[in-house]
């Protein structure tokens, strides 16, 4: 029973979890990908900032044949040369004290929540079995049953109950209500500093200062996943950086891999991750050789500044192009260094039209969600080339 592929008129067995955009990407090199027929093609996804140093960044890849000829895998059973040396450069990255790596973002904030429900155990805060964790309406931290659990989109939720019971959810945004829905068996507020698959929606001025100081006042942790607004993308290393609040945990992935292999991590003051002794948790992949070489290599380029440098100057050119196009077609725009959520007006198409017109034009971006679409260049984009990707969706608005 062949299904229907990208590309219209053939058939495949890929599963349909995903709807994608008609094209075949065969290659890449910074912001550009080719199709099958060789057609250049702008992305300007990013695959959802994982690849914020854009495709094949000759330091990263560099990185990766190096450690190819070296050692790949020894899994958690040995330590190998890199792990140590991964983990103290990403804690000095983070400001925090203790690294735990795996894979996946969603297995990084299932990590969290793990470490965070048996920290609020350990510490005698609750009973086991009894922890809570707020988490914000809108969100979205990945696909697991747990994780999906507290989310409030139906579609990702529906026909996967039962659900893991543990969560409350407060409006994104929203310092009072934070405050309103801890209780005594409250151990942590989980947020993302932007919220990314909700349209790249940034927190009102303030708040996560504001977040800071009730979590402290309550005893709980502040955990920030910044797997895709962290990393460069925002103009910081870390959104949490503009308001200059350091999180209890930091919940990290996409672009940790460089866009070459799935890495993710959850760094934490060291009271957290040290409830997760021997056994408790783990990962077969999680800290491989070949993905501490390539995040050590990111970890070098965030050091350099250059990476947000780069988000914080497109950023700018991007968000006054995209204002000056803000009118009848295009409602809202939001921005957060080199990424911006866009609100079309649904009376004259949906994102997925606008996302159609735009690999016409040989742009790549996709929909979040009805008609908001984001984009997040690589952040090694050339500005006439994001000028030209700019001007593609100019076309498509008028
Ligand atoms: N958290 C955030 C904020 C994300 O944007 C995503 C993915 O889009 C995830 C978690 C899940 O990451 P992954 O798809 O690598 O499991």
């Amino acid at each position: 029973p062949l299904r229907d592929h990208a590309i219209p008129g053939t058939r495949t067995t890929v599963a349909p979890n995903y709807d994608p955009l008609p094209i075949e990407v065969v290659s890449g090199d910074g912001a550009w990908v080719r199709d099958r027929s060789g057609t250049r093609h702008l992305d300007l996804l990013a695959a959802y900032s994982a690849l914020n140093f854009g495709h094949r960044h000759p330091r990263l890849v560099a990185a990766a044949h190096r450690q190819l000829d070296q050692l790949t895998l020894t899994s958690r059973a040995f330590s190998h040369d890199l792990l140590a040396q991964f983990c103290d450069r990403l804690a000095a990255l983070t400001g925090l004290d203790l690294v735990l790596p795996m894979n996946t973002g969603a297995e990084a904030v299932e990590t969290a929540i793990k470490a965070a429900r048996r920290w609020g155990h350990v510490t005698g805060r609750v009973a086991d079995g009894e922890a809570t964790i707020v988490v914000c309406q809108g969100n979205f931290h990945g696909r697991t049953t747990t994780i999906v659990s507290f989310s409030d989109d139906d579609v990702a939720r529906s026909g996967f109950g039962p659900f893991t019971p543990g969560f409350v959810a407060v409006p994104h945004g929203d310092a009072a209500a934070l405050r309103d829905a801890i209780d005594d068996r409250t151990v942590a507020f989980l947020v993302e500093p932007v919220q990314g698959e909700a349209g790249v929606v940034p927190p009102p001025a303030g708040y996560l200062a504001e977040v800071r100081r009730t979590c402290d006042e309550a005893g709980i942790l502040f955990m920030a996943d910044e797997i895709q607004s962290g990393l460069g993308r925002t103009g910081a290393t870390f959104a949490c950086d503009h308001a200059g609040v350091r999180p209890d945990v930091m919940i990290l992935g996409k672009a940790l891999g460089g866009g070459i292999v799935p890495l993710s991590a959850v760094a934490s003051r060291a009271d957290v991750l040290d409830v997760l002794t021997a056994g408790r948790h783990g990962s077969t992949f999680g800290g491989n050789p070949l993905a501490c070489a390539i995040g050590l290599e990111v970890i070098a380029l965030l050091e350099s500044g250059a990476p947000q440098e780069a988000a914080r100057v497109l950023g700018a050119r991007m968000r006054d192009r995209l204002l000056d196009l803000q009118g009848d077609a295009l409602r809202t725009v939001r921005t957060a260094g080199l990424w911006a959520g866009l609100d079309i007006d649904p009376r004259r198409g949906s994102g997925r039209w606008l996302c159609e017109q735009l690999l016409d034009r040989r742009v790549l971006a996709k929909e979040t969600h009805g008609s908001t679409i984001r984009l997040a260049p690589p952040l090694v984009i050339e500005p006439d080339d994001l000028d030209w990707g700019l001007d593609q969706l100019a076309a498509v608005l008028a």
